[in-house]
C-alpha cells in the first residue's frame, strides 16, 4: 500500500479475518434487531480484547500515578506507562523515546505544535497545508497566524481528490515556513505523497509537521525514513483507547520550543524568581497523564504487532476493491476522492439523497458509517457537497460486510427514487 508501510515485527503469517473479528467483542453484537455492520472506523475503531485486558489489569494490579517513585505501585505503573512509550517509539521508528509525547490526541499534539512554532513567526511568513486536512489540522494555525501575522495558506487538491502538486510547487518558497499536511485524507482515503514533499520542504529548512490520524491504522509510517520534524496519531482510530495520543518530534525542535502547558511534571525546579524545565519528554507532559490509556495504546500497537501486516494491508485493498466494483449497483451513486493511492475509506453521493437520510437508513439495518462534513468544511467547498456519506473500513471487516452495504445502499435508493 505504501512504500514505507513494511512492518517490523515477525508476525503470524497470513490473514484470517473470522479469527481477527473474535479479538473485537463488540462487532458481535445487533443493533436494530441486525447484526452490526461497523463501517465509521476513520471516526474512531473498536477495540481488541487485549486492550481491554490490558487497561484492565492496569487498574486492578497497578494503579497508582508515574514517576513519583516512593512505592511499588508507583513503580508499577511508571514501568508500564513508560514501557508503552518505547512501544510508540518502535512503531513510529523514533530514535528515542525522548521524542515521544503523550497527548491527549492528534488535535493537542497539532496545538502543542503550532504553539511551540509561534516565537519564529512573523508577519509576511506562510504557513503551507492542504485543502484536504481536518479542521485540526487548520484551525490552531489560523489561531497562530492571527497572533504572529503568519498567512495560512491551503495547497490545492485536484477532482479525483490529491494534492496537486503544480500547486505545491508554486506556493513553496521564501516565505514558507510551516509545512502542515496529513498524511492520509479522512474524507477521501488520499494517502499523500509526504516523503517527497517533506524532502522538498527541508531543502528550504521548512519545518513540517504530519497528521497521521488517518494513516496509522492502515500502514506503520516510519519518522526516520519520511524525514518529518512532527509526526502525530490518536490512540482511538489505531484501535487503542480515547484520551491519548502521541506526538513525535524531531529531539532538536522540541528542546527548542517552549512547554505548552505548565503544570507539574514538566518542571526541574520552580521558584517565585524563576522556573526550569523538566528534560525530555516530560517537559511537555503537565500534569497527570492518561496512564491507562497509555497502557492501552501499547497494547493496540502489540496487538497490531501480531498480526502479518501485509496481509491485513491486501485484505483491506480487497475491501476497497470490492466496494469500488459495486458502486455502478447503486443508481446515482458518486464517489468522491478517487485517488490513485488510498486507504479503504469511501465518501459518497447518491442523487436525491441527503447524506443524513442515508446514515439513518442504514444505520436501521445495522449498519454503522459517517454523515455530515467530517471536520473538513473547506474540502466540502471544494465538491459543492454540504457533506457526504462515508464508508470507512478497517481490517476486521469483510467482504460479506460491504456487499451488505451495498445491498443496503440499493434498497435506501429505491425507496427514494
Ligand atoms: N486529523 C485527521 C486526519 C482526522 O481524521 C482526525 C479525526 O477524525 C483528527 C485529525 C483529529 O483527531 P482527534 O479528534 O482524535 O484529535
Amino acid at each position: 500500500m505504501n512504500d514505507l508501510s513494511m512492518a517490523r515485527t515477525a508476525p503470524k503469517a497470513g490473514f484470517d479475518v473470522n479469527a481477527v473479528r473474535r479479538d473485537f467483542p463488540i462487532l458481535s453484537q445487533q443493533v436494530n434487531g441486525k447484526p452490526l455492520v461497523y463501517l465509521d472506523n476513520g471516526a474512531s475503531a473498536q477495540k481488541p480484547l487485549t486492550v481491554l485486558d490490558a487497561m484492565d489489569r492496569y487498574y486492578r494490579e497497578m494503579h497508582s500515578n508515574v514517576h513519583r517513585g516512593a512505592h511499588t505501585l508507583g513503580d508499577r505503573a511508571t514501568t508500564a506507562f513508560e514501557g508503552a512509550r518505547e512501544t510508540v517509539r518502535a512503531f513510529l521508528n523514533a530514535g528515542s523515546t525522548e521524542e515521544i509525547i503523550w497527548t491527549r490526541g492528534t488535535t493537542e499534539a497539532i496545538n502543542l505544535i503550532a504553539n511551540g512554532l509561534a516565537a519564529r513567526l512573523k508577519p509576511g511568513d506562510e504557513i503551507l497545508l492542504s485543502h484536504m486536512e481536518h479542521h485540526a489540522n487548520i484551525v490552531p494555525w489560523q489561531m497562530i497566524a492571527e497572533r504572529t501575522g503568519a498567512t495560512v495558506i491551503p495547497i490545492q487538491v485536484t477532482p479525483a481528490g490529491e494534492l496537486d502538486l503544480d500547486s505545491f510547487n508554486s506556493l513553496l518558497g521564501e516565505k514558507t515556513r510551516v509545512l502542515a499536511l496529513t498524511h492520509v485524507s479522512n474524507v477521501l482515503g488520499t494517502i499523500n505523497p509526504v516523503a517527497s514533499l517533506i524532502k522538498q520542504a527541508k531543502a528550504r529548512g521548512v519545518i513540517t509537521v504530519i497528521d497521521g490520524a488517518q494513516a496509522v491504522p492502515h500502514f506503520q509510517p516510519d519518522v526516520q525514513a519520511l524525514g518529518c520534524d512532527f509526526y502525530m496519531f490518536s490512540a482511538h482510530k489505531l484501535f487503542g483507547p480515547t484520551g491519548v495520543g502521541a506526538l513525535y518530534g524531531r529531539k532538536q525542535l522540541l528542546e527548542e520550543i517552549p512547554p505548552y502547558q505548565g503544570g507539574g511534571e514538566m518542571i526541574e525546579r520552580v521558584t517565585f524568581d524563576r522556573t526550569t524545565w523538566n528534560v525530555l519528554p516530560y517537559k511537555f507532559e503537565a500534569g497527570t497523564p492518561p496512564i491507562a490509556e497509555a497502557v492501552g495504546l501499547g497494547a493496540a500497537i502489540e496487538y497490531l504487532g501480531g498480526l502479518d501486516r501485509a496481509a491485513m494491508e491486501a485484505s483491506e485493498e480487497a475491501l476497497l476493491t470490492r466496494a469500488n466494483e459495486l458502486v455502478e449497483t447503486v443508481p446515482g451513486m458518486q464517489v468522491i476522492g478517487t485517488a490513485k493511492h488510498k486507504v479503504p475509506v469511501m465518501s459518497f453521493k447518491i442523487e436525491g439523497l441527503h447524506p443524513s437520510d442515508i446514515g439513518t437508513l442504514l444505520d436501521q439495518q445495522g449498519i454503522a458509517i459517517r454523515t455530515g462534513h467530517h471536520c473538513a468544511m473547506p474540502l466540502m467547498d471544494f465538491y459543492g457537497v454540504p457533506g457526504t456519506a462515508r464508508a470507512s473500513f478497517a481490517f476486521y471487516n469483510t467482504i460479506a460486510e460491504v456487499e451488505q452495504l451495498f445491498t443496503a445502499l440499493q434498497k435506501v435508493q429505491r425507496l427514494f427514487a
